[in-house]
């Protein structure tokens, strides 16, 4: 397949913007990028697809995902985080069926694929929302992802004890058995697509002992491992409670940092915690939407990135964020991060590309597979319809899509070297059933959880 007359934003080393290109792709590899007029005649015989000038760019890789808060979105806006948790979140999880678990997965990737996102990182998948049925319909969607299993022996979040809907809590021998079983299972398939990694929720969230038992696994396996760490600043009372100085000290104590190991929000670090993820080559999602929504504050992004810390983004959930658009989530965090700083040009639109893209490869550990559009790496790419009036005029184009564009911008979405969306329709899910199915199946969960949620307003 050729797809011809694009405007590639390439994220190579040069950070080049090609214009009038072709991009080839040969079964699941990009072969070549080039200007049209030189590639086309080498190529007389492949399918063209013509692009009209549109722009063509990695996938957005999501660093941080609950896939199975997609069919709550919503359920609890405008509350504080642990009425919004302990009185809202877990309330509905907890009495999701495995069946409920793979409907709300399958909403979020068909969220994410028609937003461009393709690779994303499952943060904490629970025993109850059934670890295959959630596996089978990402492979079956196309993406690229990292699954990871929650593992937790303690049934609380950072020092508040004994919130934890009943239906959410896990044992660690179990825990820890299931996430080797899943690994074992479905790590690689899908041709590498699938990974499974480690989920300890946050710290709090299990024993000392049993994170030294996940570190200790996940490098003899080379499995990685995702927390949330500094996300409030209970976060870091919890720390100091157990003799920490700070979240971070005590995830490097405990065997949790390192290459493979990538921290969700990391709102709440200091100087001395991002030298520890600089040197340990530890990697940070950020969500700036998330943060902002429940007011967790404003993550020092800009000294993390100049410290050098792979920073890389991520949506987080549906009550949380409350969409899945990773387009949408580079706007807020550069002015986010620059609000932070006052000053406008610390965190531009260049630096929110490079951490939706680039710098989420990395985390994920797929930094030379995908990321880039360079020939060898696997094709997975998306393609903007460019043709719109909050997009035009477009003087560059990196600026015009991390500030200007939406993720209902996207028209064209591959993933190794398959089209999985292509003029919006995706053709690898069927949109309309896996709506009407989540529709149906978020209500259900509500009535069982004993939940009315309801306009504030009066409905009449
Ligand atoms: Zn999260």
């Amino acid at each position: 397949m050729i797809f011809d007359n694009v405007t590639v934003i390439t994220m190579n080393p040069d950070r080049q913007i090609l214009t009038h290109t072709a991009v080839v792709v040969q079964g699941k590899k990009i072969a070549e990028v080039g200007k049209s007029k030189d590639v086309l005649p080498r190529h007389p015989e492949k399918p063209v697809i013509k692009c009209d000038g549109n722009v063509l760019m990695p996938g957005l890789v999501d660093t941080h995902v609950h896939t199975a808060q997609a069919m709550i979105r919503g359920c609890a806006d405008d509350l504080y985080l642990l009425d919004w948790l302990g009185k809202r979140v877990w309330v509905m999880q907890g009495n999701y069926t495995e069946e409920d678990g793979r409907a709300s997965a399958a909403l979020c990737t068909l969220e994410m694929v028609k937003s461009g996102t393709t690779a994303f990182l499952e943060c904490m998948l629970a025993e109850r929302y059934g670890f295959d049925g959630v596996a089978q319909v990402i492979l079956q969607s196309g993406m690229r992802a990292a699954i990871a299993k929650i593992v937790m022996d303690l049934p609380s979040y950072a020092e508040v004890e004994g919130f934890m809907h009943p239906g959410m809590v896990e044992d660690g021998k179990t825990s820890v058995e299931n996430t080797l079983a899943a690994h074992k299972k479905w790590n690689g398939a899908g041709d590498g697509r699938i990974q499974v990694w480690f989920g300890p929720r946050t710290p709090g969230g299990a024993t000392l002992a049993l994170y030294d038992q996940i570190g200790a696994l996940a490098k003899e396996r080379g499995m990685g491992i995702t927390i949330h760490l500094s996300e409030v600043r209970e976060d870091v009372d919890y720390a100091v409670s157990q003799g920490f100085r700070s979240p971070a000290e005590l995830a490097l104590a405990h065997q949790l940092l390192g290459p493979r190991t990538v921290l969700a929000h990391c709102v709440w670090p200091d100087e001395g915690d991002w030298k520890i993820f600089r040197e340990t080559g530890t990697s940070v999602a950020h969500n700036p939407a998330s943060n902002a929504k429940l007011s967790s504050g404003m993550a020092p992004v800009h000294r993390m990135l100049k410290a050098g810390v792979n920073v890389a983004l991520g949506c987080d959930g549906g009550p949380s964020n409350n969409t899945y658009d990773l387009i949408r989530d580079m706007r807020m965090a550069s002015y986010l991060a620059n609000l932070r700083e006052n000053d406008p040009t610390v965190v531009p639109a260049e630096a929110v590309l490079e951490m939706a893209t680039l710098n989420g490869a990395k985390a994920l550990g797929l930094a030379g597979e995908v990321g880039s559009i360079e020939a060898g790496k696997r094709a997975d790419f998306i393609i903007l319809d460019m043709d719109k009036p909050h997009l035009t005029p477009c003087w560059d184009p990196a600026s015009t899509v991390a500030y200007c564009a939406h993720g209902s911008d996207v028209d064209t979405v591959v993933i190794d070297g398959q089209v999985v969306m292509q003029g919006r329709k995706v053709l690898t899910l069927d949109e309309e059933a896996i709506v009407d199915e989540a529709r149906r199946r978020a209500q259900e969960v509500a009535a069982r959880a004993g939940l009315e949620i309801r306009p504030r307003w009066p409905v009449l």
